[in-house]
């Protein structure tokens, strides 16, 4: 049961309602987390219980903030599956390595765990629109599940959103405001519209429930490698939201005596867009540097993220690290992936994988260790950038010739790879 919103600043507490920020710290600092009764959930939550409930992420009702459960939308989410990636893990060099493939979310993104969530409490709130700023993903998410619970909503892009993104939220019927900007620009205005309209504001950084439905990824993961935890839990960041969210789940799975033991986190950013892991080199108390953000996996290319706090915070109690990794490394990664696992993520997804590879040449994984590393989108999300670095085909005129001649050369580039 939800008991309170705390400011993770001054810790005073609110009611549960609509509420964004802190009133005394303000919505730049003054974020907000909710406060669940924890001992009456360890009655009821348990492992028994678990295995009688729905394979979706609503599954730990005592620890998410629905009030009832009348309004979740009817779009499966979450329970994504778990694949021991064996090769993957002999490429990048680690002992063992778990992919997450929630690119199999209903929109095809991890974000659909936060947007179900806030589409659920918009309709508990009593909003009938609802709007947010993304660089693309979240932006499909709010409208897909706005569309299943047939709510208006109005979506702020910036210029640079991949195109399938763009039209995956069109097609889900929303108003697409693409604004001549960047992302951080287009938050900016979406928090004025919200504001100005009286609109349900989605955007995770300041909107705490959003946060409760990524954390249930890491309710998963305690579920699902409960006895056999990982030494590792991988995530790239944008924002923060997301590592924030993964780490406050596998925390409560492991206060309510579900998973054994605590992973630490490996946070990964892109070369050019490392605000956060800036931070976490400086300390919480340092000054925030605001710098510029360019980087192909556009998911994660964030100048100013708006969870930073919770985001250092989350690695720092987890003894975890953050690297970041170059476009290079991300294409380098997009491109060896799906080969040996035959799961296809997006830029900002792989940046993950290419995080393991980089956190092992530093040393900071071991190669002893374990990891799992949450593949948060679709391949097929950004499939320009896919494209560039897929290869090319083998055009033939429709004779068996031509087949044998280009089985002829495969075998033999196969061979010389082999030698
Ligand atoms: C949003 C997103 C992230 C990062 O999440 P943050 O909460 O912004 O840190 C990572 N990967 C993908 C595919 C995303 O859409």
């Amino acid at each position: 049961m939800l008991l309170a919103l705390r400011c993770i600043v001054c810790g005073r507490e609110y009611a549960p309602t609509y509420k964004l920020t802190c009133d005394v710290c303000g919505p730049a600092n003054g974020i907000l987390d909710a406060v669940y009764d924890y001992e009456k959930a360890r009655r009821t939550l348990t492992k028994e219980a678990l295995t009688s409930r729905p394979m979706n992420h609503w599954r730990y009702r005592e620890v998410l903030p629905l009030a009832h459960n009348d309004h979740i939308p009817p779009l499966h989410v979450g329970w994504t599956p778990i694949y021991d990636a064996a090769r993957l893990a002999k490429h990048v060099g680690v002992a063992r390595l778990w992919l997450k493939d929630d690119g199999r979310n209903p929109t095809a993104s991890f974000k659909d765990r936060a947007s179900s969530m806030g589409v659920a409490k918009a309709l508990e709130f009593g909003f009938h629109t609802v709007a947010c700023a993304s660089t693309g993903n979240a932006a499909s998410s709010l409208a897909g599940f706005a569309a299943a619970a047939g709510l208006r909503s109005f979506i702020f892009v910036p210029q640079r959103a991949p195109e399938p993104k763009v039209a995956q939220l069109l097609l889900f019927g929303a108003t697409v405001l693409r604004v001549q900007g960047t992302y951080d620009e287009a938050y900016d205005l979406c928090s004025a519209a919200v504001e100005r309209f009286g609109w349900y504001n989605r955007n995770c950084a300041i909107n705490s429930y959003l946060v409760e439905g990524k954390k249930t990824a890491g309710l998963e993961i305690g579920e699902q490698l409960a006895s056999n935890p990982p030494d590792w839990v991988v995530v790239s960041v944008g924002d923060g939201c997301t590592i924030a969210g993964v780490w406050k789940g596998l925390r409560e799975m492991h206060a309510l005596g579900i998973l054994e033991r605590l992973p630490r986190l490996l946070g990964v950013q892109a070369e050019g867009s490392p605000a956060v892991a800036r931070q976490f080199e400086q300390g919480e108390d340092a000054p925030f540097a605001k710098g510029e953000a360019h980087t192909v996996a556009d998911s994660i290319c964030v100048a100013v993220p708006r969870n930073w706090r919770k985001a250092v915070r989350a690695v720092k109690e987890s003894h975890g690290a953050y690297v970041t990794v170059s476009d290079e490394e991300i294409l380098e990664a997009l491109r060896y992936t799906p080969r040996l696992t035959g799961v296809f993520g997006e830029p900002a997804a792989v940046a993950s994988v290419a995080g393991v590879a980089k956190a092992r040449q530093q040393n900071i994984i071991d190669p002893k260790e374990s990891v799992l590393v949450i593949i948060t989108g679709n391949g097929l999300k950004d499939i320009r950038t896919a494209i560039n670095v897929a290869g090319s085909t083998h055009d033939i005129p429709p004779t068996i010739d031509a087949v044998a001649e280009v089985v002829e050369k495969s075998l033999t580039a196969e061979k010389t790879c082999n030698a």
